[in-house]
This record gives C-alpha cells, sequence and structure tokens, in this order.
C-alpha cells in the first residue's frame, strides 16, 4: 500500500473489502482493494483521475456555463442542470461536459429536430472513428460530407427521437475517454464533429461495434 501511496488507517480487511485508507499525495480519505492495488490499478482514485470530487465536479460544470440543480450524481449519470445562456433544463453527464462535449444538447448540437426520427451513426476511417447523431432527413447529406473526410458509415441505429440517440452517444464518447482513456482528433482533422470520435489506435472500431450492440444491447439497422 504504502509503494501505492496509500496509508492504510485500518487493519486489513482481506483484499476483496473496501480498506479504509489516506492517500499521501493528495490527503483524501479512499477505500480501495486491495486485490485491485495488487494487479496495479494504481492507488488513489482520484490522484488516478477515475474518482471525481463533487466539489471539482461542480466549478467544473459552473465554468462550462451550467448551473446544477441537485448535486453531481456519478460521472456517468445525467446531471440535471440549467445551461444559463439558454436557460433550458439539460442532463449532460459529467464525463462528457469534463472532456469538452459542452453540457447543453440544445446549444451543442446544431440544427437536429429533436422530436423528429435520429440516425445514430458509427463511421470509420484509416486513422478514427467517430460516433454521430442526424435526424433521418438529412442522414444521406450528412454522411456525404464524412464521406469527403474518408468516413464510411459502418452501423446505423435508428432511434425514435433525437433525445435518446444524444443519450447513447454521451455514454460511448465518455466510454471512450474515461474507461479507454484515449481523446479525440485535432480540431482541424475534423472540423464538423471531432469532438465525438477516438483513434482506432486506442479503441478498436469493432471494439465500439461491440460495446453498441452487446453492452448496450442495440439492433443495427445497417452494418457494413
Ligand atoms: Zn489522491
Ligand atoms: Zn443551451
Amino acid at each position: 500500500m504504502t509503494e501505492s501511496l496509500l496509508e492504510p488507517l485500518e487493519d486489513f480487511p482481506g483484499g476483496k473489502i473496501n480498506w479504509k485508507c489516506r492517500c499521501v499525495r493528495c490527503a483524501r480519505t479512499v477505500f480501495p482493494r486491495f486485490n485491485n492495488i495488487d494487479q496495479g490499478w494504481g492507488g488513489c482514485g482520484y490522484c488516478a483521475g477515475r474518482r471525481v470530487d463533487p466539489k471539482t465536479a461542480e466549478l467544473k460544470m459552473i465554468e462550462s456555463g451550467l448551473r446544477p440543480l441537485v448535486p453531481y450524481p456519478g460521472n456517468q449519470t445525467p446531471w440535471l442542470c440549467v445551461h444559463v445562456e439558454c436557460g433550458k433544463e439539460v442532463t449532460p453527464l459529467y464525463n462528457s461536459v469534463k472532456f469538452g462535449q459542452g453540457g447543453c444538447r440544445f446549444c451543442s448540437v446544431s440544427g437536429l429536430k429533436w422530436d423528429q426520427p435520429t440516425v445514430l451513426y458509427l463511421a470509420v476511417n484509416d486513422l478514427f472513428h467517430k460516433i454521430g447523431i442526424v435526424n433521418n432527413t438529412t442522414l444521406e447529406k450528412r454522411l456525404g460530407k464524412h464521406q469527403k473526410a474518408g468516413l464510411k458509415p459502418i452501423a446505423l441505429f435508428q432511434f425514435g427521437v433525437g433525445d435518446d440517440a444524444y443519450s447513447v452517444e454521451q455514454i460511448i464518447v465518455s466510454w471512450w475517454r474515461s474507461e479507454c482513456n484515449s481523446g479525440p482528433v485535432p480540431r482541424n482533422v475534423l472540423p464538423d464533429g471531432w469532438t465525438e470520435t477516438v483513434y482506432n489506435d486506442d479503441v478498436l472500431p469493432s471494439t465500439t461495434l461491440d460495446y453498441l450492440t452487446n453492452d448496450l444491447a442495440l439492433k443495427p439497422t445497417k452494418t457494413d
């Protein structure tokens, strides 16, 4: 534990039980399991970026123009906030805001008709893949635009309205950034939609597709 910069605050409770410790680096009280530490997960989750301090999370939301209406719910749970600029209530994931997706779906996803049928697409080129949402009526136009960046759709998922498609998009991007630890391509590589991309070297397109179809149990309407 000492090697992992943790100071136990109680006797060893067994490898599978959360063990009360103090992180020597940040002085927070944390509850890691010895077996996880032993397998090299790293000591303090806050210092490793896996855990989030609620105060820090709130400040990040406020910095991003959002006013939380309820306490921090966890980094992958929709968080009820007001987008100060437009005054609308929104429910972004903390992870999405933290990784720069913009917290307000009304302002950050321009032109989407939220009450209309929406397609979630997964598109791939040699370097990276992208997830995106678009109304059925403008799908062909969007895919045509992506074609110019060499992006080919490998799967489409149909949703009745935009909200549900947007939630899935957020979950995927949040999963890329936090669990897979991978950033997006730079803005100049895909000015339109770079924040919802990930390098194929970091996450295989087939892994993302597998997450959508198995973990999230979505049925594609089309795959290549
Ligand atoms: Zn720490
Ligand atoms: Zn807004």
